[in-house]
C-alpha cells in the first residue's frame, strides 16, 4: 500500500463513499508514457495496487501508435534542429547531446526489461537504423561540415562520417541518387548508431507486463473529472463507454497521460501548476510507401533542414520503419491544422481548453508566432501533387503513384505563460502538483524517445521520499543513473556494449550503406 497519508486524519467523503473504489495508483492513458511509469513502479513497488484507464478499446491507439509517430529513436544523431547554426557561424550541440544523454536513458532501461523478462523479443519494438542528416546548397553544406566538426570527436556521436562526394552518396542513399542533380552540392552527417522504434508494439509489451503482474488495465473507460478530497487523495470519475456506466475509483496517486487530453485533464483537478498553460494542436500527414521495391532501394532515417521560417516539427524526413517484422518507408511530416487534441479527439477541444489563466499567453503566442501560421496555411493548402513535389527534394524521381497519404497522430504543442504574453515551446514538460500527488505530460517532441527520463522525473517529482530508497533498484535499470554519460566515456561505452547487446542491436560489420535489413525484418 502507498502509505504517504495514512497518518493524516482522512475526512469521510461524500456519501457515496460505499461505491468508490481504491487503489494507490491510477494511470491514464495506454500510451508509452503511463505505460512507462507503470513499469517503473511495479518493480519499485510492487505491493501498491495500480488501475489504468484507456478511452479506446486499444492499447497504444494516439500518438505511441508506430504509423502516427515517425519512430524515430531521437538521440539527435540526425535531427538538425538540435544543433543551431549560431549568428557567428559555430555549431551549438548542447540540446544534441541532452537529448542523447536522455535517449541512453531509454536505451538502458529497455534493456534491463529485456535482461529480466519485462519486455520480450527486441526487434519486434527496436531495430539498427543508420540516421542520416541531409543538406544540400552551399551554405548548408558549409553548416553541416561545422556539424560533423563539432560533434564527431565527442563520445555520444563516436563513428559519425562526413559525404560529399556524388559517389558515396549513391552508394548510400540509392533511392535519394537516382535523377539528382549535383550542381547543386549535398551533403550527409552519418551515423550508423540510430534506431527505429516501433513504440505501439513497446507499449504493448509493457502493458502485457503490466496485466501479468496484477494491474488493472480497464480498456473503453474514459477518465471525465478528478477530485481532490481532503485527504490528499483523487477520486477519478470514469465513463464506461460502452455502457454508459459511471465508476469512482479513489487513487492516492494519478499520472495524467493522456496525450493531448493531458492539459484538460489536468486542467479539470483545479492544480495550481497547470494555470497559465495552453494548447496549439497541429495535425499531421505522411506519405507512406506502397512499392516494395522502392522499399528496397532505402535503408536509413535521413533528416533534412526544416525551410526557412518553418517550426522544427516541420523538418522533412524519409524514414525507413520496421513494423510488425515488415520494412517500410515514409516521407514527411506535412503539418495540418485541426481543433482537435487527439487524432480521436472533438473539434471543440481546443476551445473548451481557453481558461481566464491562459488566454493571454494563447493570444500573445498568435500575435508572435505569425510565421507559424503562415507555414501551417501554406501547407493546408498543399494539393497531393504539391506533396509529392515537396519529396522531389529527397528522391528526386519520386511519382505520386508509389505513396499513399496517412494521416498521423496529433501534436499539442504547449503553449506557456511569459512575461505579459506567452511562448510556444516545441518539447515535451512534466506538470506535477506541488504535494506529488498528480502528474501529467504535456507536449509531443522528443517524446516517446526520453519517455523513461520523463517518467523518472515523475517519480523524483512526486515521490521525493521513496526516490531515495528506490535508487538502488533504479541503479540496477539505469546504471548510468546521476551521471553524465558525456563525461564519463568509459561508463558510456560500458553501458552502450552492454545494452546493444541485450536489446540484439549488434551490427555485423559497419555497413557504409550497404546497410543489411535487421534481423528478421522482411521487405514488404
Ligand atoms: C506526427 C508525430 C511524429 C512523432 N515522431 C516521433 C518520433 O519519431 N520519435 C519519438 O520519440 N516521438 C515521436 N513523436 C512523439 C510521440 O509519439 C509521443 O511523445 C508519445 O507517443 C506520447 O505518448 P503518450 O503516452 O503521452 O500519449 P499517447 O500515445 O497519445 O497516449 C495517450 C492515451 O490516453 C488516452 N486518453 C486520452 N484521454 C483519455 C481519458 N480522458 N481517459 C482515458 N484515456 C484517455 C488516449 O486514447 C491514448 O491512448 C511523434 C508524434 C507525432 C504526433
Amino acid at each position: 500500500m502507498l502509505t504517504r497519508w495514512q497518518d493524516k486524519e482522512v475526512d469521510l467523503p461524500v456519501p457515496n463513499a460505499a461505491m468508490t473504489e481504491k487503489t494507490d495508483v491510477v494511470l491514464i492513458g495506454a500510451g508509452i508514457m503511463s505505460a512507462t511509469l507503470g513499469a517503473l513502479l511495479r518493480q519499485l513497488q510492487p505491493d501498491w495496487s495500480i488501475t489504468m484507464f484507456e478511452r479506446t478499446d486499444a492499447a497504444a491507439p494516439e500518438s505511441s501508435d508506430p504509423w502516427n509517430n515517425a519512430g524515430t529513436g531521437h538521440s539527435a544523431l540526425c535531427e538538425l534542429n538540435y544543433s543551431p547554426q549560431l549568428p557567428d557561424g559555430s555549431v551549438d550541440v548542447s540540446k544534441a547531446v541532452d537529448i542523447n544523454e536522455r535517449f541512453q536513458v531509454s536505451r538502458q532501461f529497455w534493456a534491463h526489461a529485456v535482461e529480466t523478462g519485462v519486455l520480450g523479443e527486441p526487434s519486434e519494438f527496436i531495430n539498427p537504423i543508420a540516421h542520416v542528416s541531409f543538406v544540400h546548397g552551399a551554405d548548408n553544406v558549409d553548416y553541416l561540415r561545422k556539424r560533423y566538426e563539432a560533434l564527431a570527436r565527442h563520445p555520444l556521436f563516436e563513428g559519425m562520417e562526413y559525404i560529399d562526394t556524388p559517389d558515396e552518396f549513391a552508394r548510400r542513399l540509392p533511392l535519394m541518387a537516382k535523377g539528382r542533380d549535383y550542381s547543386d552540392p549535398i551533403a550527409l552527417n552519418w551515423s550508423d548508431r540510430g534506431t527505429d522504434i516501433d513504440f505501439g508494439s513497446l507499449t504493448k509489451q509493457l502493458l502485457a507486463y503490466l496485466g501479468g503482474s496484477g494491474v488493472e488495465i480497464a480498456f473503453g473507460s474514459q477518465v471525465r473529472n478528478l477530485d481532490k478530497q481532503s485527504d490528499g487523495s483523487w477520486n477519478v470519475r470514469v465513463r464506461n463507454t460502452r455502457t454508459g456506466g459511471n465508476r469512482t475509483v479513489n487513487a492516492k496517486f494519478v499520472f495524467v497521460g493522456a496525450g493531448g487530453y493531458a492539459l484538460p485533464l489536468l486542467q479539470k483537478s483545479g492544480i495550481s501548476e497547470i494555470k497559465g498553460f495552453a494548447g496549439f494542436p497541429v495535425s499531421g500527414q505522411f506519405l507512406r510507401c506502397t512499392n516494395p521495391a522502392l522499399i528496397d532501394q532505402h535503408n536509413a532515417k535521413v533528416y533534412g533542414k526544416a525551410a526557412v521560417g518553418a517550426p522544427p516539427m516541420s523538418v522533412p524526413h524519409l524514414d525507413t520503419r520496421v513494423i510488425r517484422g515488415n520494412a517500410g518507408l515514409l516521407f514527411g511530416p506535412y503539418a495540418g491544422w485541426t481543433p482537435k487534441f487527439l487524432k480521436d479527439g472533438k473539434l471543440t477541444d481546443l476551445f473548451k481548453s481557453v481558461r481566464a489563466g491562459n488566454v493571454t499567453p494563447m493570444l500573445g503566442v498568435g500575435v508572435t508566432e505569425l510565421g507559424l501560421v503562415k507555414y501551417l496555411v501554406s501547407e493546408l493548402l498543399k494539393s497531393p501533387a504539391g506533396k509529392v513535389n515537396t519529396m522531389e527534394e529527397f528522391i528526386p524521381r519520386a511519382d505520386g503513384h508509389d505513396w499513399e497519404l496517412i494521416t498521423a497522430g496529433q501534436r499539442v504543442q504547449i503553449i506557456r505563460r511569459k512575461g505579459i504574453g506567452g511562448v510556444l515551446e516545441l518539447g515535451t514538460a512534466v506538470i506535477a502538483a506541488a504535494d506529488g500527488s498528480v502528474a501529467g505530460l504535456l507536449g509531443a517532441s522528443p517524446g516517446a524517445s526520453t519517455c523513461v527520463s520523463a517518467m523518472l522525473d515523475v517519480l523524483q517529482r512526486c515521490f521525493p521520499g521513496e526516490y531515495q530508497q528506490w535508487t538502488p533498484k533504479l541503479k540496477e535499470m539505469v546504471p548510468s543513473l546521476g551521471i553524465k554519460l558525456s563525461e564519463n566515456q568509459g561508463l558510456y561505452r560500458e553501458v552502450w556494449d552492454w545494452s546493444t547487446k541485450a536489446l540484439h542491436l549488434e551490427r555485423p560489420e559497419p555497413v557504409g550503406g550497404n546497410t543489411p535489413t535487421p534481423a528478421g525484418v522482411a521487405q514488404n
